[in-house]
């Protein structure tokens, strides 16, 4: 049978994503210069690398010397490795029964919180006469996954009878990111309580690793000796004080074309719902890209685009495919024209952050909307 997705459908539509190769290496480098000399780089990938495309950012992080990558489920892993990735990669969701086998056989590394997993596990090593790596996550008050703290000794002692098991790191996660430092400093306390216990029970781990983007950057000493940066590698700032602190590029850049131009009279309702009409005569365009590449209906009659140099306000509902802007005001404003919707052009800079205040989000979930019909274009 003729495989009939073998061959990429080439579209001609200008919707795509510019993702620039050189500021990755720019922030990755921001980082490194930010820990302490020995602290290696866990670089996490998950959800398509904040929707950078995780295959090439993971190759070009392992060409940096990202020690380790970071997924959050094992099917991400799974493709990086199919795609060639060969640096260690941690699960950092966990895993469940049904993927423990293809776990190990793609040598991916899970994070470990249950006895009962531990058990499955060992057995899996004892039959493949072999040792299966897993880092073990303690709560320390996040309130998410792994063992709870006070919980902790009594774990360590059952898990003394599991075999063929390396704990090759000890990990936790920080709830906070810049208020709050108190609650920061009492989790990073529980976890020096966590590794004092771990290193009395003679557990030796390779690697003790819990602060993401906002810990690394606010409170260095909470490093361990591998840090996890997501966000900062694609160039955004987890809180808005950090960007006083580190200088990091924009990695992406979200862009299109005036597909479609239009002179209207005052009066002329624009989009679905009505929701908006001109106040005067009007040249409106048309731009082929909608909520279902990831432009939120939240931005509908607020966000903006870049033009000329110049902003753009989105006017009427946020359609799947299409929105309209007002560019009445922008002098020259021709069918073709390039159009930013996260990047920078001329003087001006529309940032994921910006979007992410408008609609009441975060950047990280701005990035990770981009549908999957925007192609990734590599630079
Ligand atoms: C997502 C994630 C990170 C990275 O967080 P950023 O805020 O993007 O730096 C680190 N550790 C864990 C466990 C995560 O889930």
């Amino acid at each position: 049978m003729r495989n009939v997705f073998k061959r990429p459908i080439l579209s001609g539509r200008p919707t795509v994503a510019e993702i620039d190769l050189e500021a990755l290496a720019f922030n990755y480098r921001q980082i490194r210069k930010r820990v302490p000399k020995r602290t290696g780089i866990l670089a996490v990938v998950k959800a398509d690398a904040y929707g950078h495309g995780a295959l090439p950012i993971s190759h070009k992080l392992e060409e940096l010397g990202a020690e380790y990558l970071g997924v959050a489920i094992s099917q991400e892993g799974v493709e990086l490795r199919r795609g060639g990735v060969k640096a260690p990669i941690l699960i950092l969701g966990g895993i469940f029964p049904e993927e423990e086998e293809e776990v190990i056989r793609n040598d991916l590394t899970p994070v470990i919180f249950e006895m009962d997993s531990l058990v499955r596990l060992s057995k899996i090593a004892g039959r493949k006469r072999k040792k299966i790596k897993v880092h073990l996550k303690v709560d320390t008050g996040l309130g998410r996954l792994g063992v709870p703290f006070d919980q902790f000794p009594v774990f360590l002692k059952e898990l003394k009878k599991v075999r063929n098991i390396e704990i090759e790191g000890i990990l936790s996660h920080f709830s906070m990111t810049d208020r709050e430092e108190a609650y920061s400093s009492s989790q990073w306390k529980k976890f020096q309580e966590v590794l004092a216990i771990a290193r009395e029970a003679g557990l030796k781990s390779r690697y003790f690793h819990m602060a993401n983007s906002a810990n690394l950057t606010f409170f260095t000493q909470y490093s361990g000796n591998m840090v996890r940066p997501g966000i900062m590698l694609y160039g955004s700032y987890p809180s808005p004080k950090i960007e006083k602190l580190i200088n990091l590029k924009p990695v992406l850049t979200l862009k299109t074309r005036i597909h479609f131009l239009k002179s209207v009279p005052a009066g002329t309702r624009i989009s679905y719902g009505g929701t908006f009409s001109t106040r005067r005569e009007s040249l409106i365009a048309t731009l082929p890209v909608g909520y279902a590449d990831g432009y939120s209906t939240f931005l509908s009659n607020q966000g903006e685009v870049l033009i000329r140099g110049r902003r753009a306000p989105v006017v009427g509902r946020v359609c799947m495919d299409l929105i309209m802007v007002d560019v009445t005001d922008i002098p020259g404003a021709s069918k073709g024209d390039e159009v930013i919707l996260i990047g920078r052009q001329g003087r001006e800079r529309i940032t994921a952050d910006e979007i992410a205040r408008k609609i009441g989000s975060i950047s990280y979930e701005v990035l990770c909307l981009i549908g999957k019909r925007v192609p990734r274009v590599y630079r």
